[in-house]
């Protein structure tokens, strides 16, 4: 099984459900404070349902996605990050045969091009990544270039130069595109500094789609009404349509799968018994040396 950690009206027995939920948008609910379980959005971060990390996890019916036979744990246990970029991308697809910029080359970064290289195979995709191991599996996962993070006006000229577009110089900051050509930006870090980056190299009424969450910051954001850039938000997923069909996102990756339309087991790097959890740990918060992309338990061993 793969859980769907989401706390809607169906697992806090809010009946009947609130438009969002019948509508099938899952994390647009409107029952996350209401019922016997306390506020709190998902599993993990409320008291009345702790998360993977307890000694015990419950779940609702409703939660539980089973995982088709023929399909591996290290390809369910990444169902989640998948499931998030997928929801952002197929609000938000790009146009044919157009350019995007995944802006980070993380778990939700790296999906992202998994996606837009299995699903949307027209599409040139760049990608913004900061440690080596996730440059390298940014070029496995198909995209045609990677830039580095920093510094900002390096990665500003570079993108200009990759999308053929006119960079423009105001009298202070990051210069700007006019026209550029990068139709959709998916900004999975979403700090103030990237999203800085994103506006500048993005083309006239293009989209900038947020899945990461950061502190605010102020940030310079003329570029939004100068080139009437639309700027969407994207939360966790929900029952999506793909291809004519109609069922929840971890469903849809797992039918993929299945399908053998898409493997990013790859970014699975690190694996440790439940006792290791230290090293774990280290290995995530060091990602510069460990190489982690993507770190698993394997309790059954
Ligand atoms: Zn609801």
């Amino acid at each position: 099984m793969v859980l769907n950690p989401w706390l809607t009206c169906g697992p806090r027995g809010i009946d009947p459900p609130c438009p969002p939920c019948q509508a099938g948008d899952l994390s647009l609910c409107w029952s996350f404070t209401k019922g016997d379980l306390g506020p709190g959005v998902h599993v993990g971060v409320i008291t009345g349902a702790p998360g993977a990390w307890a000694e015990q996890l419950s779940a609702h019916d409703s939660m539980l996605i089973p995982v088709p036979d023929g399909i591996s744990d290290a390809a369910a246990v990444l169902a989640d990050p998948f499931s998030v970029s997928f929801h952002a991308i197929v609000r938000h697809p790009p146009p044919p045969s157009g350019r995007v910029l995944v802006y980070g080359a993380g778990a939700l970064g790296l999906t992202s091009v998994a996606i837009l290289r299995s699903l949307y195979p027209g599409v040139e995709v760049g990608v913004v990544a900061r440690f080596e191991a996730q440059r390298e599996m940014a070029l496995q996962f198909g995209a045609s270039a990677v830039f580095a993070h920093e510094p900002r006006l390096a990665l500003v000229e570079a993108l200009a130069e990759w999308s053929g577009a006119v960079l423009h110089a105001p009298l202070d900051g990051l210069p700007v595109t006019h026209p550029g050509h990068i139709d959709v930006v998916y900004d999975s870090i979403a700090k103030a500094e990237t999203l800085e980056v994103g506006v500048r190299v993005l083309a006239e009424r293009g989209r900038l789609v947020y899945t990461g969450v950061a502190t605010p910051e102020r940030w310079e954001s003329t570029p939004i009404y100068f080139k009437e850039i639309t700027i969407a938000g994207s939360n966790a997923f929900g029952i999506e349509d793909f291809e004519g069909t109609r069922q929840h996102a971890i469903a849809h990756y797992l039918q993929l799968v299945g399908e053998g339309r898409l493997d990013i087991t790859p970014m699975l790097t690190h694996r440790f018994d439940l006792d290791e959890w230290w090293p774990a740990l280290k290995a995530l918060a060091r990602q510069d040396r460990s190489g982690a992309l993507k770190v698993a338990f394997t309790p059954n061993g």
